[in-house]
């Protein structure tokens, strides 16, 4: 690839330690590597074999999407008003007729709405595999694309005839699952540094799966480097009510007895979490991946993040969905992350003079900043990583920029950085993963998005009929 360098970039907000924002800024790429990163004019004598000019954009590290479904995207806006409940046991059936071709299309349609909202890696946590389906169709999907992927092999294996809330026909053996996933790290792990593609073994949740599978996945991931472990955990109330009348134990206990708390598991959601058990996170550095926008959507309430990250549990921001969120947008994700803190009731307002009654929240809950740390270097923690999340020398080169004069910016020059969030959610005009051009002034350089238009709405027609 050669060396690239990047000036005169507007603002360029780097994320690293020091949380270092430069003016004028650039930054040398070699390869698939960062070189350097400084002011244009340290960089004046530097020679390079391609020059961008960024004048009129910020840029800032690609963010990272730790919790997805990314089939879903076939079956958006069902089930609009009812809880989780009534949401999957609707849509297990529809889903129950995908097949590799399906697998296949969804996620490359949420690839690309993620990486044009600023996602440079992204997990997806595909659980149910039915009609001989396989995690393969989507590795393929984000090398194409080119996007950076940690792919989950989710899956089910109590069904309702073993008391689990799936149908039958949707779950798996745990023999074949825990074959696949073996199958899976042989042909697709790479824990080197830099790497594109990395897996993680993710039982669905405790109402689908068995105490068995879930320490038997944990021993298989944990015999190979860098396979981390993730699941669903304290989503609902009625995950809450499930564990305590099959298990006689809350949902944290749950995860504890099987093995499942540490630095290579995290959750998504967790919402009913005590104060005791947030502190258990903390001490063992199992991470939560935040997802406000399925949250509010399925009515589910507010996760403790601002008690989460002053007692240092990891937390990163998931899209969830696409079903029951019913998009892919990280800076969306990040914008309601910031707000949905602020609204968490911690005042009661009855007190106040008038005597309105109800609950108030804080506008200090959550900061612009600290919604696109947990967005980049959050993620990028959970996910093990050490070589993305943010902008210095020998990390990888993933990097978004976002024009500064457009509608929605103007009147933001005091600090673009926050606008994104503030002001949100935008389109990144460049995106770069691995030093490799995806998107060029707001278009893929390689996806022909008409086409996967078409063959997505196809599929989407097929699986309803079926
Ligand atoms: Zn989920």
């Amino acid at each position: 690839m050669g060396t690239l360098l990047v000036r005169n970039i507007a603002h360029l907000a780097t994320f690293d330690d020091g949380a270092r924002e430069l003016e004028n800024g650039a930054i040398l790429i070699r390869d698939n590597v960062i070189e350097a990163v400084g002011t244009t004019a340290e960089f004046e004598r530097t020679e390079a074999d391609e020059v961008l000019d960024l004048s009129g954009h910020i840029v800032m590290p690609g963010m990272v999407n730790i919790h997805h479904h990314m089939y879903q995207n076939l079956t958006r806006v069902m089930v609009q008003d009812d809880e989780l409940l009534v949401w999957l046991k609707t849509l297990y059936p529809i889903w129950s007729n995908l097949d590799d071709d399906a697998i296949g299309i969804s996620a490359r349609m949420a690839m690309a709405e993620l990486i044009t909202s600023g996602c440079t890696t992204s997990s997806d946590h595909l659980y149910i595999l039915p009609n001989n389906c396989t995690l393969d169709a989507t590795i393929d999907a984000a090398a194409d694309l080119g996007l950076r992927f940690h792919a989950a092999r989710g899956a089910m294996s109590r069904g309702q005839s073993q008391g689990g809330l799936p149908p039958d026909s949707c779950v798996e053996k745990e023999e074949d699952i825990l074959k696949d996933a073996e199958r899976l790290i042989s042909a697709y792990h790479d824990n080197s540094r830099h790497s594109m593609s990395r897996i993680i073994l993710a039982p669905c949740s405790p109402f689908s799966v068995t105490p068995g599978l879930m320490k038997d996945a944990a021993a298989l991931a944990r015999s190979h480097g860098g396979v981390h472990l993730h699941s669903h955990l304290a989503e609902d109330l009625f995950e809450e009510v499930y564990c305590h009348d099959i298990y006689k134990m809350r949902p944290v206990d749950f995860a504890e007895r099987v093995g499942w708390l540490g630095p290579d598991v995290w959750f998504a959601h967790s919402i009913f979490m005590t104060s005791e058990e947030i502190d258990l996170f903390a001490s063992t550095g199992t991470g939560v991946a935040h997802c406000p926008s399925a949250n509010m959507r399925c009515g589910q309430g507010i996760a403790k993040i601002r008690e989460m990250l002053d007692k240092g549990v990891p937390v990163g921001l998931g899209v969830d969905g696409s079903a029951s969120n019913d998009t892919s947008n990280m800076f969306m994700e990040a914008r309601l992350a910031m707000m949905l803190q602020r609204v968490a009731p911690n005042k009661y307002l009855s007190e106040s003079p008038g005597g309105r009654g109800g609950f108030g929240g804080t506008p200090s809950a959550l900061s612009a900043r600290e919604a696109l740390t947990m967005a980049t270097r959050g993620g990028a923690n959970i996910l093990g990583r050490d070589d993305i999340g943010y902008l210095a020398p020998g990390m990888s080169a993933d990097f978004i920029a976002v024009k500064l004069k457009q509608l929605g910016l103007s009147g933001t020059q005091r600090d673009p950085l926050a606008a994104l969030v503030m002001c949100g959610p935008f389109k990144v005009d460049y995106s770069f993963v691995n030093g490799r051009k995806i998107i060029d002034k707001g278009e893929f350089v390689s996806l022909d998005v008409e086409r996967l238009l078409d063959r997505h709405e196809a599929v989407m027609h097929r699986i309803y009929e079926q």
